[in-house]
């Protein structure tokens, strides 16, 4: 799905090598949704359903693997989507807003001089984002990113949530809440919980009683376990 992404503009070749760095922890870890992980998907969906303006940011190598089920949770969490990339061009961006839109995305976010806003702290293209979009967000869905743009909106004040196979990367330490999973099966496992959690008043509980730096250790105790 990567290559067929980056064949068609979605994904470029630094998401190929990016893919191969979470294939290995996948692999270590079994590859398959932990407890812990589930643990994780479930404050994440909690927190998405909780927040007031929640953005999700979606990358080339997310666009290629799970368009649907971004799409799908987006409209289950009433998310914003924002195309939202480390190495922009409006060919890619429009890509991806297409790939979207194949699966029923309305209004996509951050294409073009959309992403007029700027994150603190960052250099250059990085830095750009829209500000009716992740700028104004109380709450990002960051799966796959980059542990500077992850720190900056922390910095913000922003709830921040994550997707990383990598317990010992900078996004997954930064991030509040940390799903150390496979995009491919967390996504849909997510689209289904935010359904079936929707109204439930256990919610806040469930986002209050998450301890993430307890999760990521035991996520690292499992890939430790398959070396
Ligand atoms: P840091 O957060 O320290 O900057 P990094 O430089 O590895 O880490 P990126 O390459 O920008 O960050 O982010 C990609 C992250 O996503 C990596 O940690 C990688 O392990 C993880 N990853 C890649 N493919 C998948 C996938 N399919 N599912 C879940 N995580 C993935």
């Amino acid at each position: 799905m990567l290559v067929d992404g980056f064949r068609r503009g979605l994904v470029v070749p630094e998401g190929l090598i990016a893919h191969g760095r979470g294939e290995a922890y996948d692999y270590l870890a079994g590859e398959h949704t932990t407890k812990t992980a589930q643990r994780a998907i479930k404050a994440a969906s909690a927190a998405l359903l909780l927040a007031k303006r929640p953005v999700i940011s979606v990358n080339g190598n997310t666009a290629a693997l799970c368009p649907k089920e971004v799409v799908e949770l987006a409209q289950a969490t009433n998310a914003a989507i924002e195309v939202n990339l480390f190495y922009r061009t409006v060919e890619r961006e429009m890509a991806i807003k297409s790939e979207l839109e194949k699966y029923g995305a309305k209004d996509v976010l951050g294409v073009g001089a959309r992403a007029s806003a700027r994150i603190p702290e960052l250099q250059s293209e990085r830095r750009r984002v829209d500000p009716e979009g992740i700028y104004k967000a109380d709450t990002v869905f960051v799966p796959l990113e980059d542990g500077d743009r992850t720190e900056a909106l922390v910095k913000m004040g922003k709830t921040v949530i994550t997707i990383d196979l990598n317990p010992l990367s900078r996004t997954a330490k930064m991030a509040q809440i940390t799903i150390v999973d496979n995009i491919i099966r967390a996504m849909p496992a997510m689209v289904q919980l935010v359904r079936s959690l929707n109204g439930s008043r256990s919610i806040k509980k469930i986002v209050d009683d998450f301890d993430n730096k307890k999760n990521l250790k035991e996520s690292l105790k499992t890939i430790r376990g398959g070396m």
